[in-house]
């Protein structure tokens, strides 16, 4: 007798309508398979909307332009991303899923070329990051449009999308995966039984309980700042360990400066993450500001700090200067590099008059205004002042070009959070991203992608290859679609 009595089939389920989970869903449509994703959301694109760039490795876009536009760089071989990747995490990347992302992704620009996406440069991030190499695949349009072409392509190809359909559990019939159980835009429980499902659920960057439970950021899970409304709750982790999967450095968690309360795009959040002067609640500096140049280690060193929060100092000359002369370090497109930040000023006015920045006439009325010892605060500002005056910073050695003293008043401070963008990884994957068991072995007809996989990362995301996370997303689904498609044919 059959174990399970399911409302609808499909051959394929992917649950999570983001880049990973429509690109598998796309592959495996084309393929003949009938295919249903499953989003908790009301639309679908996840995280993957946000996505400013796509890493790729030896690309038809990277081969036509030959040498990016900066004097004297490349364009990296497989092998170099392979390398880099391997070293970045200190090998701790797994080298099946690794090699599969690298020799991959090119196939994935061809794709979006072919539905009709443009790339308007192949650059890095963050201009002027030494370490960088150029990957960063930039579509006409960003994220939403590749998320709205993918989307148009999933339903022509006959794909059906569940929307406001979280998946709850996967269903299994001896150690082999048969459906899933979900809840339908009314809340009602309904069952799917398939013959391979994808988790494509996004990673569990948005659940704080898992975020401490597994990631280094244990005390400042809950100190964090969500500046994206984004659900990915770890819903694919958590049913795929209830199904005997097991995890692999599960701890990279993409963390960004963003100010507290506010927007990436917000001008305000764009000064404070200038590499200015940086203090935490102890009134003191921390750090060479100029790691704000990689959000990735800027991220770490402010989620280091008590609460996970830092002030960003300005004073009248610097908010000029921003305002006039644009921003010193680029922050991808939401701060682009030499931005001219012209809604600062009244951006920090609102701020300030909203109880979320604060203002001095002082450099010690600010200081008691934040909640700092003004006595502390003021030292700081003074010894940081001489180092600017004198261009060499005692403390941490922080690049002269970035000396940037706060002399003239009025003085502000700019409460910046780290804020979790997403996670990277969690459930282990070999090569072909199908879900290994704790003797890592395949759970047959189970598979996990973007997000949900581990496999590329150490403990913190690799912004030397810049568009990774979204680069692997669309790449992985359309590997793990493959896979699923040969073995449901029996090929
Ligand atoms: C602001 C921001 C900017 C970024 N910029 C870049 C960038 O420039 N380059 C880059 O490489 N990466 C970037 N990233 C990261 C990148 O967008 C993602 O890591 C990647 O595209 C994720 O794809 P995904 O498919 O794994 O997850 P997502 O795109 O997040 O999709 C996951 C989907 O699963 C759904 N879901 C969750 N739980 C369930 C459930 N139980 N049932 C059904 N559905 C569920 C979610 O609602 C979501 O739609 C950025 C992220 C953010 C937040």
């Amino acid at each position: 007798m059959a174990k399970y009595n399911f409302d609808t089939e499909y051959d394929l389920v992917v649950v999570g309508g983001g880049g990973s989970g429509k690109s598998a869903a796309l592959t495996a449509a084309q393929a003949g398979l009938s295919v249903v994703i499953l989003e908790k959301m009301a639309e679908t694109g996840g995280s993957s909307i946000y996505a400013e760039g796509t890493c790729a490795f030896e690309s038809s876009e990277q081969k036509e332009r030959k040498v990016p536009k900066d004097a004297g760089k490349h364009f990296p071989s497989r092998e170099e991303g392979f390398r880099r990747y391997t070293e970045y995490s200190h090998h701790r990347a797994n080298p099946d899923v690794v090699r599969m992302h690298v020799d991959n992704t090119a196939e994935t620009i061809d794709i979006m070329k072919s539905l009709g996406i443009v790339y308007t440069d192949v650059t890095i991030y963050a201009y002027d990051q030494p370490l960088e190499l150029y990957t960063f695949h930039r579509p006409d349009g960003l994220g939403e449009r590749v998320q709205e072409v993918l989307l148009r392509a999933c339903v022509n190809a006959g794909v059906d999308v569940f929307t406001s359909t979280p998946a709850k559990k996967i269903l299994t019939d001896g150690g082999a995966v048969v459906g899933v159980q979900a809840l339908d835009k009314d809340g009602n429980v309904m069952t799917i039984g398939c013959k391979a499902l994808i988790l494509a659920s996004g990673g569990y960057g948005n659940n704080p309980d898992l975020v401490q439970k597994y990631s280094w950021l244990h005390r400042a899970a809950y100190d964090t700042y969500k500046c994206v409304p984004t659900e990915n709750t770890g819903d694919g982790l958590k049913m795929a360990l209830e199904t005997g999967a097991d995890t692999d450095n599960i701890g990279p968690v993409m963390i960004i400066p963003c100010a507290r309360g506010k927007t990436l795009t917000s001008h305000v959040s764009g000064a404070g993450s200038q590499p200015v002067l940086w203090v935490n609640k102890t009134g003191r500096r921390f750090a060479s500001e100029h790691v704000a140049m990689s959000f990735a280690d800027a991220g770490n060193t402010i989620a280091k700090q008590p609460q996970a929060t830092i002030y960003a100092i300005i004073d009248a000359d610097t908010i000029k200067h921003l305002m006039e002369d644009g921003s010193d370090i680029g922050l991808g497109d939401f701060i682009e590099y030499h931005l001219k930040l012209t809604r600062l000023q009244a951006e920090l006015d609102q701020d300030v008059a909203d109880g979320i920045a604060w203002k001095g006439g002082s450099i010690e009325e600010l200081g008691r205004n934040i909640g700092l010892d003004p006595a502390v605060f003021a030292a700081t500002v003074a010894e940081y002042n001489e180092a600017c005056a004198k261009n060499y910073d005692p403390l941490f050695f922080k690049p002269a070009q970035f000396l940037r003293p706060v002399k003239k008043a009025p003085f502000y401070a700019i409460n910046m959070a780290g804020s979790v963008l997403v996670s990277d990884g969690g459930i282990r994957v070999n090569g072909d991203l199908q879900v290994t068991d704790r003797e890592y072995k395949p759970i047959p007809g189970l598979y996990a992608v973007g997000n949900d996989a581990s496999g590329l990362f150490g403990d913190t995301y690799n912004l030397d290859c810049p568009g990774t996370a979204n680069g692997f997303a669309h790449t992985s689904g359309r590997v793990a679609a493959r896979h699923a498609v040969k073995t449901i044919k029996g090929l």
